[in-house]
């Protein structure tokens, strides 16, 4: 639990999807509380931290892959 957290968060908390991932499922993390919740709004109901909405490895990642990929291959390697 984080310095702000007062417990709500426990009310919100989600379980472990089974075949998809949490993200996937709409669920969202606050690294302030530490824990995944169902919840609807971008910030934290109990301590109005910003929530995580998406894995870290995003699109963005992916993005730098493919251009690395691309160009190991106009190298020739
Ligand atoms: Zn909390
Ligand atoms: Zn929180």
């Amino acid at each position: 639990m984080g310095i702000s957290c007062n417990g709500i968060c426990q009310r919100y908390r989600a379980r472990k999807p089974v075949s998809i991932g949490r993200y996937a499922s709409g669920q969202k993390r606050c690294n302030s509380c530490g824990v995944f919740m169902n919840w609807d709004g971008s910030w934290c109901p109990c301590c109005n931290y910003r929530l995580r909405q998406s894995p870290c490895s995003g699109k963005y990642k992916e993005k730098y892959l493919q251009i690395k990929k691309k160009k190991a291959i106009s190298f020739g390697l």
